[in-house]
């Protein structure tokens, strides 16, 4: 990584296909102003060195962190120019001399976070809460989209026969959050009810189909009829439209007035203290997310009377991108909105930003 990282000042405008681990120069996608995203050619990294392997990448996964960086956010500390790509699978192309944990050939995801791997939240598998992180690769590091990486192997997950680069590239933000966020935080239990906001959404489809596996009864909102269409396809049994009829009341009147046991959130202001509402006594909300603004109120008597859980999510565990593969190789897969050659990742991201998704945007090399 370090020999991307400091090529990127003698760079230059890129037109060239993929580099291999012999080649001169690799492109690289590279965030060089606020919403200013250039394909440059720079130079590959150096061999990788112990503990580590290099990836050539096959597919990046977009989220919405995607589009805050490329926004430019006030509170991020980063240095421009940035290699954008915080989710990805790849295939490795060559590993430190004393790896043995994997080989040239091997597919695999890597964990989006620069962790310690020695501090005691690591130790204990707790990866997203590391008391040294380094930083999210694409966000405040040099992210994957780019033609080679050298990653630590420790930070390497293998993609587990039959699952594709595209739907393995899922798994470390997509997949892996919402695992931590329903199983982790929110202890889903199977026969429970939960409401999920945005369910066209990259971690809304997952969640859907996460929560109707083991057997949940799922309500939705979504922004549109045809995508209405879509969540009751993926299994979901009430599908709201936020823009026609106010959930909160949709949802207490479907479910008799009891509300639902867990909420999964990640849209911020615009639903949040209707989400709330849609609790029953007890419930869990667990988020992830604002992507309406960042701050709210809260009515505090309903939050210690009504005895509501709130829970804030981040990222994952490595466990949890081990449980979303193994997910994806029985069958539970993500659901693809769109593939997109490298030169248009801008644009998915513009596409992702006006929520006209249904699923996600994979980004091919
Ligand atoms: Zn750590």
């Amino acid at each position: 990584m370090t020999g991307a990282a400091s090529a990127l000042g003698e760079r230059q405008t890129a037109d060239s296909g993929p580099a291999s681990a012999t080649a001169a120069s690799m492109r690289a996608l590279t965030l060089v102003a606020g919403r200013k995203i250039e394909l440059l050619q720079v130079a590959p990294p150096a061999l990788p060195g112990r503990g580590e392997a290099q990836i050539a990448i096959k597919a990046i996964g977009l989220n919405h962190i995607d589009v805050w960086g490329w926004r430019g956010m006030a509170f991020a500390k980063r240095k421009l120019p940035l290699v954008v790509g915080a989710e990805a699978a790849g295939e490795v192309v060559a590993v430190g001399s004393d790896v043995e944990t994997l080989k040239a050939g091997d597919r695999v995801v890597a964990y989006g976070a620069l962790t310690c791997g020695i501090c005691k939240a690591c130790r204990e598998g707790r990866d997203n809460f590391c008391e040294n992180v380094g930083g999210v690769l694409g966000f405040h590091v040099d992210g994957f989209a780019r033609d080679l990486i050298n990653m630590p192997t420790r930070l390497l997950i293998p993609i587990p026969a039959g699952v594709s680069f595209r739907d393995a590239a899922c798994a470390p933000i997509a997949f892996a959050t919402v695992q931590h966020m329903l199983f982790d935080n929110a202890k889903l239990e199977p026969g429970e009810s939960i409401l999920v906001q945005a369910g066209g959404s990259g971690i809304g489809t997952a969640a859907i189909k996460m929560a109707k596996a083991i057997g949940c009864t799922v309500y939705t909102t979504v922004g549109d009829d045809s995508k209405a269409e879509k969540a009751k396809a993926l299994g979901a049994d009430h599908v709201i439209n936020y823009r026609t009829d106010r959930f909160e009341g949709a949802v207490r009147k479907l479910t008799g007035k009891k509300g639902v046991d867990v909420v999964f959130e990640h849209v911020g202001p615009d639903t949040f203290n209707g989400s709330l509402l849609c609790l029953k006594r007890g419930g869990r909300l667990v988020t992830c997310g604002s992507t309406s603004g960042q701050s709210t109120t809260l009515n505090l008597f309903q939050l210690y009377t009504q005895q509501y859980r709130i829970f804030g999510s981040f990222g994952a565990s490595m466990r949890n991108i081990r449980e979303s593969l193994a997910k994806m190789a029985a069958g539970l897969l993500p659901v693809i909105d769109t593939e997109v050659p490298l030169a248009d990742f801008e644009r998915a991201l513009a596409r992702l930003e006006s929520r006209q998704v249904f699923g996600k945007i994979i980004v091919l090399f």
